[in-house]
């Protein structure tokens, strides 16, 4: 586990990530934890176990944190990797207002939300197929949803494909 002893020394000796503040660094943790679905869906299938943070966050990733957070684009980079491990293994922290702010002024025109709809599972759900890796295959809508603590809430309805069944559909013989 990834301790803050080590993780402050890593942040200590960097030019720009030194400056980072305390509130900066809980608040990448908050967003970070609703967003690693978000994160694991665009990754090569190597990298997509939900128990280890990918070696590359996303580009809408890097854009949104790096806008929200107010660090260079050149170094998000260097602060993915300093803080990914640390950050993926916090339990999942409910959002505060000013983090929907956040999702609100720079997370939609990256395409991503502060509540998104996923299958619980990113394997094909027949456990007869023979495709058992993580599904990479989707289609996102939008959609809307209503929350007890932050109002109406825009978010991405992700569906996920096998590719087994789609080529076993696809190739199957024609009727005479
Ligand atoms: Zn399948």
């Amino acid at each position: 586990m990834a301790t803050v002893v080590g993780l402050l020394a890593q942040l200590q000796v960097h030019p720009v990530l030194r400056y980072l503040t305390l509130d900066g660094i809980t608040t990448f943790v908050r967003l970070i934890t609703h967003l690693k679905r978000d994160i694991i869906q665009p990754q090569p299938v190597d990298e997509s176990n939900p128990t280890t943070a990918p070696t590359v966050l996303p580009e809408p990733l890097t854009l949104f944190i790096g806008n929200a957070l107010g660090i260079p684009a050149d170094t998000m980079d260097d602060f993915w990797s300093i803080l990914k491990d640390y950050a993926w293994e916090m339990p999942t922290v409910p959002l505060m207002q000013d983090d929907y702010d956040l999702f609100k002024q720079w997370g939609w025109r990256c395409g991503l939300t502060a509540v998104s709809i996923y299958p619980p599972d990113d394997g094909c759900p027949n456990l007869s197929c023979d495709n058992q890796i993580p599904l990479k295959k989707e289609y996102r809508k939008k959609a809307v949803v209503y929350t007890r603590s932050a109002g109406v809430q825009p978010a991405w309805n992700t569906s996920l494909y096998c590719p087994s069944k789609y080529h076993l559909y696809n190739n199957k013989p024609k009727a005479p």
